[in-house]
C-alpha cells in the first residue's frame, strides 16, 4: 500500500463520497476525520466500508456543528438511553472534537449488544462517543491525565491537525536507505534510545534515563549524527519504565513539539513515574533537566494506539504496536519503511512466557528484516527458575518469617513486579496458605500503579480479565492496604507480623529505606528480594552480605547492624531469560535477516549475538552507543 499525501486522501474521499454525505475532510494525527450533517446515515449503512478500504487508514466520523443536539438536551437524552446498572459517573461534552465523553463502571453496558446502545446515543444526539472506565480503585493520575486531555481540547485539536499535515506531507526525498543509531541502551541496561533515519524521516524509539548512571552517562547522547531535536518527526515509547521513557519530557523543553506514540496504559503509567521522578529530584537536590510542565506537554502530544492498530507516522514509515508481555501496556514496535523497502521489529523489553498478569510477547509479524532485541538476561548462565518453584519458595520464606511474628519487607518497582507479586499473594490468601489476618501494605507509587492496572482490563491476560468480568477482582483483595500519609510510623511501631511492598526496587531510595532502617536490627524480620539488583545498588550490596551499614540519624552517622534475614527469590522477572530469548528467536515469524542485540551488559549482548548466529544463522551483532548501522 503506497503512502498517501493529504491531497490524495481528499481526492479519494471526493471520488468515493458515501451517499454524498461527507462535507469536509480533516486530519487528527494519523487518523482521517470525515465531517457530515448526517451521522445516523453512517450507522445504518455500510457505505463507509469501501472508502475505508481504499484509504486503509483509521477513519473517524464527526458531526458538523449544526447537526449536534444542544448538550443539555443531549445529556438527558443519553441518561434516558443508558441502563442504570452501567453505573455512569460523568457525561461531559467536548465541543472541539464533537464528542460526548461517558465515564462509567460497566462499559460493556454502555456499548450494548452489537453496539446497540452506543449507536442509539449517536443517532439520537449527533455526538460521537468516547468511553472511559471508572477505575475500581480511585486513581489521582488517571483523574489528572483525563483532566489535562479534556481541558486542552482546543490546543490538542490544533496539535493533531499539524501532526497530520506533517505525516501526509509531500516527501522531499525518496526512501532508498535506512539506518539506526543507538543514542543509549546499547551494551548497557539504561537510557534506551534508538534513532531510526531515512532520507525523509527521523524517528526515536524510546527515550530513557539510566537511573544508576553518573553525570556523563545518565541521559541519551543527542550529539549523534546530524540530529537536531526539532527535526524529529516522532517518538515511539515501548513501555513505561524510566530507562525507556524517563528523558522524554526533556525533548519538549528543547524544541520538540511532535507526537509521542504509545499505548494508553503506557501514557498514564509514564506520567505517574515522571511526575514522581521530578518530585523526588527536587526533594533530594538532584533535579532533572525538566519540570512537570514538560510532562504535561508530553501528555497533550501523546497519541495512544491500540495493539495492532496500523498508523502512518511519516511519509515513509508506518507503525504498529504489538503486545510485549513485559508490563501493563508494553509494546513491541514494528516499523514498515518505504513501500516494502524494509521492516524493523524492536522488542523493547519482552517476556516470552505466561505470567499472572499478561499474555506472552507476540511473535508473528507481517514482515521483518531487522530485529532489534533486548538481551538483559541473554548471558550464558542467565536461567530463571520456573514459576511454580519460585512461588513455592516465596511461600516458604513468607511462612518462615511470619510464623516468628516477623515483618517481611519486599523492595519492588511500582510498575510490573509489584502487581505480579500481588497476584501471587492473592492466590496464597485464596487457598488459605497464609493467615487471613496478615495485611499486605503497599508504599510508594504501588497503589496508584495498581489502580491504573484496574482501569485497563483489556490489556490483562485472558484468565485474569475473565475473572474480573465475572465479578471477582483480585486487585481488590481486602488484605492489600494503601499506606497513606502517617500510616508508615504506625506500621513500623506495631508488633504484629505483616508483609510490606515498598519502592524503590533496588533500594536506591524511596520508602523501602525507611522500613529497612527500622526493621534491620531485628532477626525476626526478613528482607526478601524478588527483582534484579544492579551492580553498585544498595540492594545488591546487602544481597552480597553487607551487614554494617552507616546511616544518617538526625544528622549523626550511626552504624546499622543488619540482623534481619536476607533472602532472594528469582523467577518473577518481567524479562525473558536466555532460554526464552532463544525461544523467541526460534519462533519469530517471519525470520529476520539481521539481529541487533541491545539492552544488556556488554558481554551478555555479545554472547547472545554469537549464539543467535550459530543457532539460527542470523547476521547478529551487539552495536555500541553512537555506532550507526546501515540497514539497507
Ligand atoms: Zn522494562
Amino acid at each position: 500500500m503506497a503512502f498517501l499525501e493529504f491531497n490524495d486522501i481528499k481526492k479519494i474521499v471526493k471520488e468515493n463520497n458515501p451517499g454524498g454525505k461527507v462535507t469536509k475532510v480533516d486530519l487528527e494525527g494519523p487518523k482521517v476525520v470525515l465531517y457530515t450533517d448526517d451521522l445516523p446515515f453512517f450507522i445504518d449503512s455500510d457505505e463507509i466500508k469501501s472508502l475505508v478500504n481504499l484509504l486503509k487508514k483509521r477513519v473517524i466520523l464527526r458531526s458538523n456543528a449544526n447537526a449536534l443536539m444542544p448538550p443539555d438536551e443531549a445529556k438527558s437524552e443519553i441518561e434516558k438511553i443508558l441502563p442504570d446498572d452501567a453505573v455512569v459517573k460523568e457525561i461531559v461534552f467536548d465541543d472541539y472534537f464533537r464528542e460526548v465523553i461517558i465515564e462509567a463502571e460497566k462499559l460493556g453496558l454502555v456499548i450494548g449488544r452489537k453496539s446497540e446502545t452506543l449507536n442509539k446515543i449517536i443517532k439520537a444526539t449527533g455526538w460521537q462517543v468516547k468511553l472511559l472506565r471508572t477505575p475500581p480503585i480511585q486513581s489521582d493520575i488517571i483523574d489528572s491525565v483525563r483532566k489535562i486531555i479534556l481541558n486542552s481540547s482546543k490546543e490538542r485539536q490544533k496539535i493533531l491537525k499539524s501532526v497530520g499535515k506533517q505525516i501526509y506531507r509531500k516527501p522531499d526525498a525518496s526512501c532508498d536507505w535506512v539506518r539506526v543509531t543507538p543514542l543509549g541502551g546499547a551494551r548497557q541496561v539504561g537510557r534506551s534510545c534508538f534513532l531510526i533515519q531515512t532520507p525523509e524521516s527521523n524517528v526515536l524509539l524510546d527515550c530513557g534515563i539510566n537511573p544508576a548512571g553518573s553525570e556523563t552517562n545518565r541521559f541519551p547522547d543527542f550529539r549523534a549524527s546530524d540530529l537536531a531535536i526539532n527535526k524529529l518527526d516522532s517518538v515511539i515509547i515501548s513501555h513505561s519504565h524510566l530507562d525507556h521513557m524517563g528523558f522524554l519530557p526533556y525533548l519538549y523543553k528543547y524544541g520538540y513539539d511532535g507526537p509521542v506514540y504509545c499505548t494508553e496504559p503506557t501514557r498514564d503509567l509514564m506520567t505517574m513515574l515522571q511526575i514522581d521522578a521530578v518530585e523526588i529530584g527536587e526533594k533530594e537536590n538532584n533535579e532533572l533537566p525538566f519540570s512537570s510542565n514538560e510532562v504535561k506537554e508530553m501528555v497533550k502530544h501523546t497519541i495512544p494506539l491500540d495493539y495492532e492498530e496500523v498508523a502512518d507516522i511519516t511519509p515513509d514509515m508506518r507503525l504498529t504496536l504489538y503486545d510485549a508481555g513485559h508490563i501493563l501496556g508494553s509494546s513491541i514496535i514494528h516499523l514498515h519503511i518505504g513501500d516494502g523497502l524494509h521492516n524493523i521489529v524492536y522488542t523493547g523489553d519482552i517476556k516470552f512466557g505466561s505470567t499472572k498478569l499478561l499474555e506472552p510477547a507476540n511473535f508473528r509479524f507481517p514482515r521483518v528484516e531487522t530485529l532489534i532485541m533486548e538481551g538483559t538476561y541473554g548471558g550464558r548462565y542467565d536461567a530463571q527458575p520456573n514459576r511454580r518453584d519460585a512461588e513455592n519458595l516465596l511461600l516458604i520464606h513468607l511462612k518462615n518469617a511470619l510464623s516468628n511474628n516477623g515483618k517481611v519487607l519486599i523492595p519492588v518497582f511500582a510498575v510490573g513486579r509489584s502487581q505480579e507479586v500481588l497476584m501471587v499473594l492473592e492466590s496464597f490468601y485464596r487457598f488459605n496458605k497464609i493467615s487471613p489476618e496478615i495485611p499486605v501494605y503497599l508504599d510508594g507509587m504501588i497503589w496508584e500503579a495498581t489502580a491504573i492496572h484496574t482501569t485497563y482490563l483489556e490489556h490483562l491476560n485472558e484468565r485474569l480479565r475473565k475473572r474480573i468480568f465475572n465479578g471477582y477482582n483480585p486487585f481488590l483483595t481486602e488484605n492489600f492496604k494503601n499506606v497513606k500519609h502517617g500510616d508508615r510510623e504506625k506500621i513500623m511501631k506495631s508488633k504484629d507480623p505483616c508483609i510490606i511492598l515498598a519502592t524503590s526496587g533496588m533500594m536506591t531510595g524511596g520508602p523501602v529505606i525507611e522500613y529497612f532502617k527500622n526493621f534491620a536490627e531485628d532477626e525476626k524480620n526478613m528482607l526478601l528480594f524478588v527483582g534484579y539488583q544492579a551492580e553498585g545498588s544498595m540492594g545488591k550490596r546487602i544481597q552480597n552480605g553487607l551487614v554494617e551499614i552507616p546511616i544518617d540519624v538526625g544528622g549523626k552517622t550511626k552504624s546499622l547492624n543488619v540482623k534481619m534475614k536476607v533472602e532472594t527469590v528469582d523467577g518473577f522477572s518481567g524479562h525473558a531469560d536466555r532460554r526464552q530469548l532463544l525461544g523467541y528467536a526460534k519462533k519469530i515469524d517471519p525470520k529476520p535477516k539481521r539481529v541487533l542485540v541491545v539492552h544488556g551488559e556488554s558481554e551478555k549482548c555479545m554472547n547472545l549475538a554469537m549464539t543467535l548466529y550459530s543457532m539460527f544463522g542470523f547476521e547478529s551483532t551487539a552495536p555500541q552507543n553512537l555506532d550507526t548501522v546501515r540497514l539497507i
